[in-house]
């Protein structure tokens, strides 16, 4: 095979996404096999941030259609166009929210995964209520409690639960996102273990490093970027 093609095949062309999309579609299904799971239980969030329109287009043309960004402004500059084309897809927020950001994000969203705060429950709310669309919201927990990180600390969660349920939120799940030095199996163990006693049975987590293990913790969703897509080139 030329060098070119053998390019295409494994770079982030077309061929490139296609099979590493599908190896990671085959790598959950046997994860959650052999944690006897459906596989159907498990929705691959293809995460979009920083990638070049391109390489979108070949995972929406290979088919998929959940994609995940982390910032509002960016997926306002990427989605809306690709929309035009695709009706069906459903975009996943997984980035921190502000809560001047909150009508761009309801009007975009179809699920908003960092719901952190009070303020920022109140401000959902009041904007579903207004506009009438209502994305599923999950709440983000520090499952590290690490300072510089967003998400509740473990033992704020049933308080945010509860305030979101007051305020007629829909409320799937909960997110995580692990100490990048930790071992994750410990962190999606205790995310499923508080989701359990919230009675939430969504849970968001897993990225291209460890989402076989997060399956088999019960993730519903994981969030997997740089293994379909190829390196992010650097944030601009
Ligand atoms: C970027 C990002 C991911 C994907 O990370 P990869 O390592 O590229 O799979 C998942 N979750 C969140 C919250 C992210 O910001």
């Amino acid at each position: 095979m030329p060098a070119g093609e053998l390019e295409t095949a494994a770079g982030n062309g077309t061929a490139g996404i296609t099979n590493r999309l599908n190896d990671v579609l085959g790598a959950i299904a046997r994860a959650a096999q052999d944690a006897g799971r459906r596989p159907s239980g498990v929705r691959l969030i293809a995460v979009s941030k920083n990638q070049p329109v391109e390489r979108v287009e070949a995972a929406l043309a290979a088919g998929h259609r959940v994609f995940g960004e982390n910032r509002v402004q960016e997926a306002l500059a990427k989605w809306p166009a690709l929309r035009e084309a695709y009706a069906d897809v459903r975009l996943h927020l997984i980035g921190p929210l502000q809560s001047n950001k909150v009508r761009d994000a309801v009007s975009l969203f179809d699920v908003i995964e960092t719901v952190d705060r009070g303020k920022l429950a109140n401000a959902l709310a009041k904007e579903m209520d207004r506009s009438g669309r209502r994305p599923d919201c999950f709440v983000q927990v520090n499952t590290g409690e690490e300072p510089q990180k967003a998400g509740v600390v473990p033992d704020e969660v049933v308080g945010l639960v509860a305030l979101c349920r007051g305020l007629d939120l829909p409320l799937a799940g909960l997110m995580c996102i692990p100490p990048a030095a930790e071992e994750p199996s410990l962190h999606f163990a205790l995310l499923a273990k508080i989701a359990g006693r919230n009675g939430l049975t969504r849970l968001s987590m897993g990225m291209s490093q460890d989402f076989e293990i997060a399956v088999a913790f019960g993730a519903t969703e994981v969030r997997v970027g740089t293994a379909i897509f190829g390196e992010r080139p650097p944030q601009t």
